[in-house]
């Protein structure tokens, strides 16, 4: 399988680093073309042994998945520039964040199969939490496919299109509410007297426990918080502040309000 990507920037390069880490495909198998910034290939080249796309005309012959890693801004020109080498039978995966399927189809011939994908920023650690439609024309080996190239960059589930709003306002912009739950402990340890950097590896050691404790344990959160509050104890007082200031409620209106902006901004 051969895979071109159009833009090299974070996203591309985190999904170069797990392709090729999952062996889904070598380095000599992928083709890369940046716009800006010639020694961003170079780069690329020393670090995972990919090749320079050197004309957009190689797309027709050696190409089966073609991925647009460029920014929203961006995906027009890109589109328009890519659309007479598209052949039959190559996928097109998009992960511009709010262009939707139909916008992409607008810019391309009849029946190309395409995939729209949200990711989120811990692709670049091979943790992502990312979402994946497809159009109509993609089948069943080229969702296959998709899956696969996702999978090198963490979990992947597959959604119709009009869900990835939400998918962008709960694990799209996830990775964010999670830093800030980090800023404020970090800032909480400094009030109550730990030292700056025990209280920073504190603080990560207690949200991958955490997250772990969610993910192999089976159990809801809500039990798991029950199981550690003890009637009386200092987990309990510390919640009963957090209830004080409708936390919960802040997190559902928070995701509400980033999946209402996603739909203003696609
Ligand atoms: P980036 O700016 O780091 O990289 C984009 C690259 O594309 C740039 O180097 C630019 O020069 C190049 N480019 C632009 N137009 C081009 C063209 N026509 N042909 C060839 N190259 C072109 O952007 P990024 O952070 O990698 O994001 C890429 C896409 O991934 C965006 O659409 C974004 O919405 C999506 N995304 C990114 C993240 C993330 O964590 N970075 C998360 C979710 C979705």
């Amino acid at each position: 399988m051969n895979i071109s990507f159009i833009g090299a920037g974070s996203m591309a390069e985190a999904m170069i680093s797990g392709i090729i880490e999952k062996k889904i495909v070598a380095g000599n198998e992928i083709t890369v073309l940046n716009r800006s910034n010639g020694h961003r290939i170079t780069q690329l080249q020393e670090k995972y042994g990919i090749k320079k796309l050197t004309s957009l005309s190689e797309l027709e012959k050696h190409t089966d998945v073609i991925i647009l890693a460029v920014k929203p801004k961006d995906i027009l020109t890109a589109l328009q520039s890519i659309q007479s080498y598209i052949q039959q039978g190559q996928l097109l995966v998009s992960v511009a964040a709010g262009i939707s399927l139909s916008f992409i189809e607008s810019q391309l011939h009849n029946d190309v199969p395409i995939v729209r994908a949200m990711p989120n920023t811990s692709a670049m650690i091979g943790k992502s939490a990312t979402a994946i439609a497809f159009n109509q024309s993609v089948s069943d080996a080229h969702q296959k496919m998709a899956l696969k190239l996702f999978s090198a960059i963490g979990l992947t589930k597959v959604v119709e299109e009009n869900q990835l709003d939400a998918v962008t306002g709960l694990s799209g912009s996830g990775p964010a509410y999670i830093y800030y739950i980090a800023e404020a402990l970090e800032q909480a340890a400094n009030e109550i007297g730990l030292e700056e950097q025990i209280a920073k590896q504190l603080v990560i050691q207690t949200l991958i426990g955490a997250a772990e404790m969610l993910k192999h344990s089976g159990e809801a959160p809500e039990n798991l918080r029950k199981a550690v509050t003890s009637p009386g104890g200092t987990t309990e007082a510390g919640i009963k502040v957090l209830e004080q200031h409708s936390v919960k409620e802040a997190f559902i209106d928070c995701v509400k309000a980033a999946t209402k902006q996603s739909a203003v901004l696609a």
